[in-house]
């Protein structure tokens, strides 16, 4: 069977691919060397590497790994999220405007304001899960990129992309997904119509918190995709030959996680809903959501592992709430094998994110045990 024929399941199983014929491992190995022989002819022995900073082989698998889930023409992986998103902002022309999604994680609205204003970019922040705000944001003029985040985060709004597809291409506009709280196994942004897909790996594509990572996936070649890969080899933000392997036995995986991660999410978001000192679970995969016919079909395996919920109390009750916890940890990120709960406003007090709001990422563990968790740190 070809891997183009593969399922995403069995494809990823296998990530990094055949075994390495030199061993005979069934895993692929870490090649660590900065540089590459030349024979006598002077030519490279292996064409494919000359120098650590354009070729590594461990990087090129997770890229071919990725690009397949997404369905992609080409991805490029990087040492973090942020690198990936600047290197993609960083190809957008002085003097030109960008539309990205207001609400969203908090370290790329800071990153693209002070990136617009240092380079002459014009910013319009919209609501984007608002289809008719995007429309008009749309309709102010020609753009060179729209930014938007679907599952939002820490707010769980989801972003039309079939539609924001459309708007997008009514102000010429290329359109990019940050899909990390999404992943590959529960949305294809690319199949929708939109240009680039962008995952910080470190979340729920590596999925064990300990390697830091981003991808970017485009749709098709172009000259912003050019431009991207030359600064990637030129200015040298690429991902080492270890963190790559890490993120390869990651993936290996992947699908089973965000299964499990998905069902025990809905789980839990259940039980809060229920709990007389919770206000309001925002979920997309509740009913409750006020987009969750939108989620269903745009993620129809399932609607994520992420959800924040309003405890009926102050600051300091909220804060208490996620104090008594015991198998949820308390700490950021998401997208782990292990359950973490945060306190948002703690971390970002500027951004309007209510003082009685909790942020779930919901793991791996077994659902009885994070909702006996939530129910005595509540009190039953
Ligand atoms: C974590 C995160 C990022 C940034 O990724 P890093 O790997 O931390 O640099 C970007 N977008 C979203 C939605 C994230 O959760």
């Amino acid at each position: 069977m070809k891997p183009g024929d593969m399922h995403p399941e069995t494809l990823l199983a296998q990530a990094g691919g055949a075994v390495d014929m030199a061993s005979g491992g069934v895993v692929p190995p870490i090649q660590p060397s900065t540089t590459f022989l030349r024979g006598p002819d002077y030519q490279p022995v292996n064409p494919a590497n000359t120098y650590a900073r354009d070729h590594n082989d461990a990087v090129r698998q997770a890229e071919a790994v990725l690009t397949r889930l997404e369905r992609g023409h080409d991805a490029l992986v990087f040492p973090s999220g942020m690198a990936a998103i600047a290197a993609l902002f960083r190809a957008v022309p002085g003097g030109a405007r960008v539309i990205v999604q207001s609400g969203i994680y908090w370290g790329t609205t800071k990153w693209i304001r002070e990136f617009c204003a240092r380079r002459q970019v014009v910013m319009s922040e919209v609501d984007a899960s608002d289809a008719g705000a995007l429309d008009a944001a749309c309709a102010q003029g020609p753009a060179a990129l729209i930014w938007v985040e679907t599952p939002s985060n820490p707010w769980l709004k989801i972003v039309d992309i079939a539609r924001a597809t459309k708007a997008a291409q009514s102000c010429g506009a290329l359109l990019a997904v940050d899909s990390t709280a999404a992943s590959p196994i529960l949305s294809n942004p690319l199949n929708l119509g939109a240009d680039v897909v962008m995952h910080s790996t470190t979340k729920v594509i590596n999925g064990h918190s300990d390697v830091l990572g981003g991808v970017l996936v485009t749709r098709a070649p172009g000259e912003m995709w050019d431009a991207i890969v030359n600064d990637r080899a030129g200015a040298g933000a690429v991902m080492g030959p270890f963190e790559a392997w890490l993120l390869l036995r990651g993936m290996r995986t992947l699908d089973v996680r965000v299964r499990r991660m998905c069902d025990n999410a809905l789980k839990t978001a259940r039980f809060l809903e229920d709990h007389p000192r919770v206000e309001a679970v925002w979920y997309p995969g509740l009913e409750s959501h006020p987009q969750h016919v939108l989620a269903r079909e745009q993620m129809p395996g399932g609607q994520g592992f992420l959800m924040s919920f309003l405890l009926r109390g102050t600051r300091e009750e909220a804060l208490q709430v996620a104090g008594k916890m015991q198998v949820f940890h308390r700490a950021t990120s998401l997208g782990g094998v292990e359950s973490l709960v945060e306190h948002r406003h703690t971390i970002e007090p500027h951004t309007g994110i209510p003082e009685n709001l909790l942020r779930l990422s919901v793991g791996i563990e077994n659902s009885a045990d994070l909702i006996a968790d939530l129910g005595q740190a509540l009190g039953q």
